[in-house]
């Protein structure tokens, strides 16, 4: 079986090199390296040939390798050694090459063709343009500007984590929320940015056995002026306010600058305030996936109860010492189902923005100007619709892969929204 460190490794031994494969003789292109590696690995029964870097990723998903979009507002969210990246620049075409390691600032990486033009032969013509031609493999470091997402081979040494929450999170317009959010509430909460590092979850209960009330308090129009990160019920890990903004749940500003808020649907009234064992199973699974994302041990210090922050009776009759339990075993992989009840999150939702029109956003790729009829047919299905800024609207354009929204596509999106 082969290990990420068996591809770091055989890249290393390519450093130097023109690589290319039978199936592209214009040798030395960025694509020709990945290409090789893929080949090497699978006993040539995966390639990617003649495709652009850019579509590396859509070429990937096809050949069922795991795919993972890059998410500019999750900085935790890393590629791993041994993953290919996949960027939308310096050129329309794209780049593409090897994770050697990789950190919030920036990765390690081996690549191929980075230097541009070159005319080792001098005959005037680009290399690049010439069968075995192109550039040298060689090591590299970048940050992650325009890199749009990395793609894996099924690594023996990634088998060990099946069974623990490794769900990525998803951004819904500006917010970034967990992957295990079933729903997201598109009313305008109570919210900055002045966000810091986060370091604590807070565990609240919402005095009150209703779902749509709990959560009409938060919102702005209401006036009251305090909100949640989440709202678990046994059935929905509802997002509220994304983790990148702050929300107003702990009674003092500096803890909410640097927490995340969880809010929890009572089963019973005054003066028990408990909560449904349910609600506790998705209340876990949602923390073992906050503490792995933002690298906080599952303990008491860093999951405390509101009124450990501030005089006051929340979170009522939450257990937090079970739900820590609870949150650790969902980590520690002795809970496999790390999928909430009902529905997973459908990664799916529409953008307009002022002189931009309609656009659709699925799995990183952008469908760009709906027709008028179209987006219709996806909200009757529930899929959200976010009002962004032009700018915003910009950034998902040109950060995303872009493709056509014909009415092929339009059937299969909605029958897959239909199962
Ligand atoms: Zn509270």
């Amino acid at each position: 079986m082969v290990t990420a460190m068996d591809v770091v490794n055989y890249a290393n031994g390519l450093v130097g090199k023109k690589v290319t494969v039978p199936t592209n003789p214009y040798g030395g292109q960025c694509v020709a390296l990945i290409d090789h590696i893929v080949q090497h690995f699978t006993d040539g029964k995966k390639n990617l040939a003649y495709v652009n870097a850019v579509d590396g990723l859509k070429k990937a998903k096809e050949m069922g390798l795991i795919v993972i979009y890059n998410n500019p507002n999750d900085p935790y969210l890393l590629p791993e050694p041994g993953d290919f990246f996949v960027m939308n620049d310096p050129h329309s075409w794209g780049h593409i090459g090897v994770v050697v390691s990789a950190d919030v600032n920036g990765m390690h990486t081996i690549e191929q063709n980075i230097d541009g033009y070159r005319d080792d032969n001098g005959n005037g013509i680009n290399d690049q343009l010439e069968v075995g031609g192109g550039g040298y493999t060689r090591k590299n470091y970048r940050d992650y500007s325009n890199v749009i997402g990395w793609f894996r081979l099924p690594y023996s040494d990634q088998k060990q984590k099946e069974g623990k929450v490794t769900v990525e999170p998803k951004t819904v317009g500006e917010d970034l929320f967990s992957g295990l959010t079933t729903k997201v509430d598109p009313n305008i909460m109570n919210a900055d940015s002045n966000r810091a590092t986060v370091n604590l979850i807070v565990i609240h209960h919402n005095a009150g056995t209703s779902d749509e009330n709990a959560r009409r308090t938060w919102y702005k129009s209401t006036g009251i002026g305090t909100s949640a990160h989440y709202q678990v019920t046994p059935t929905d890990i509802w997002g509220c306010v994304g983790e990148n903004y702050v929300a107003y749940h702990a009674g003092d500003y500096g803890v909410n600058q640097r927490s995340i808020g969880i809010e929890h649907l009572n089963s019973t009234g005054a003066r028990s305030w408990q909560i449904a064992e349910e609600t506790y199973k998705n209340s876990a699974k949602l923390i073992a996936d906050l503490c792995r994302r933002y690298k906080l041990p599952i303990d008491r210090k860093h999951i405390v109860g509101h009124r450990e922050i501030v005089a006051t009776a929340c979170p009522g009759g939450i257990d937090i010492d079970k739900l820590i339990r609870m949150a650790q075993e969902v980590a520690n992989g002795a809970v496999k189902e790390t999928k909430v009840e009902k529905k997973e999150v459908v990664d799916m939702f529409t953008i307009s923005a002022k002189d931009r029109g309609i656009a659709l956003m699925t799995g990183g790729v952008f469908y760009s100007l709906l027709d008028a009829k179209d987006p219709e047919n996806f909200w009757n299905q529930g899929v959200p619709h976010i009002q962004v800024s032009p700018k915003t609207f910009d950034n998902f354009q040109t950060k995303s892969n872009v493709d056509k929204l014909d009415d092929e596509t339009v059937n299969k999106l909605i029958a897959g929204l239909k199962k």
